[in-house]
């Protein structure tokens, strides 16, 4: 066990890792952020900063010395410089982000497991796109296999014609065949070092051009049905894994069952609204999973919950905002507005 009072360190300074040390912070944790850049507003609530490269090996050799345990808040993170790290522990183990850090291999390793995916195919050159487009067919969805978030690095493929007009990136890429779904939800687990795991209760995800809009919980009872099945497979991640901390599953919920979208080894979005909505936050059960403490009770808090991101221009009425009591707010401290970026959210509780 890492007693309170030891240092955690974050790989990642958005607003991820800042509400994750605010977590830790009640906990009486101290935080250490490692991050590229220098206006990281993780840093801004912790007491050590190291601001350099992802392959500063010296650096990141210095910060893991700093720290009891290590523990990320953003997947893109390269895997390779990570090794500078031991004998520090990193959690969750880097293989999960190797797993889902591409596309490729996150759907190949959970269609092993018996989960399904939407159909795909590698796509390297405009050959691969167009065998790809002739097997699984139209509508669909061209994506970079790497480094994608929020809809970025993605290109809808209505017609075959389509695909004419796309000037094929440098990147490696994934065709997947449109998914049709009557809804999108989210399993949120969190695993103990113990093996121990626990579930929040699943929300319906709406999405605005790619980027989480909305999340909701409880789901729908339409969706609710599907919960079972997708928790299982996400468990079955978890434990071939051997994953220690939150992790985040997305699916469609189709007339089939569930499908698969993504999964990210971190606290997500869609889990935001366990801050005041559940009995422990997302943010509290990693921190106590990778310190090996008991992990918090996720039973809803209220009778529904509804969390709503603040994306691009954040020019709101707080004071209107905070003045209906089941409004809570999260402002990420973010300098810049720019469109489509995550600014904050709102959460509302129906007691
Ligand atoms: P992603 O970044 O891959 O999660 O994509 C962002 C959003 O785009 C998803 O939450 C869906 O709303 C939509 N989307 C992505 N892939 C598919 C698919 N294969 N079929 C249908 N919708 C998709």
């Amino acid at each position: 066990m890492i007693p309170p009072g030891e240092t955690i360190g974050i790989l990642g300074g958005g607003q991820l890792g800042r509400m994750m040390a605010m977590a830790a912070a009640r906990l009486g944790y101290r935080v250490h952020i490692y991050a590229p850049e220098a206006d990281a507003i993780a840093a801004e609530v912790c007491g050590a900063f190291t601001c350099a490269p992802w392959d500063d090996a010296a650096a990141m050799r210095a910060f893991a010395a700093d720290c009891a345990v290590v523990t990320y808040e953003f997947e893109n993170v390269p895997v390779a410089p990570l090794a500078a790290i031991a004998p520090t522990p990193l959690l969750a183990h880097p293989r999960a982000l190797e797993t889902a850090q591409d596309r490729v291999n996150e759907k190949t390793f959970v269609r092993a497991l018996g989960g399904t995916p939407a159909p795909f195919a590698i796509v390297d050159n405009r050959a691969d796109l167009l065998a790809a487009i002739d097997s699984i067919g139209t509508p669909g969805i061209l994506k970079t296999r790497r480094d994608g978030y929020d809809g970025k690095g993605q290109w809808r493929i209505m017609t075959p014609a389509d695909a004419d007009a796309i000037e094929l990136p440098e990147a490696a890429l994934i065709y997947e065949g449109f998914v049709t779904f009557f809804a999108e939800f989210s399993v949120i687990l969190v695993r103990g070092a113990d093996g121990d795991i626990r579930f929040w209760d699943s929300a319906q995800n709406e999405h605005d051009s790619g980027i989480l809009a909305l999340s909701t919980a409880p789901a729908s009872p339409r969706v609710q049905e599907q919960v079972p099945a997708a928790r299982a497979l996400a468990q079955q991640i978890a434990q071939s894994l051997d994953y220690v901390g939150v992790l985040a599953v997305e699916f469609f919920a189709t007339e089939a069952g569930p499908v698969f979208n993504e999964m990210a080894p971190r606290v997500h979005n869609s889990g935001h609204w366990t801050v005041e909505g559940a009995l422990t936050s997302q943010f509290e059960n990693h921190i106590r999973a990778i310190c090996g403490l008991p992990l918090g009770d996720t039973t809803l808090a209220a009778k529904g919950v509804e969390m709503r991101n603040i994306i691009g221009d954040a020019a709101q009425d707080w004071a209107a905002l905070l003045r209906d009591p089941a409004n809570h707010l999260h402002l990420y401290g973010k300098g810049a507005v720019r469109p489509g970026r995550k600014m904050g959210h709102v959460t509302r509780l129906t007691l």
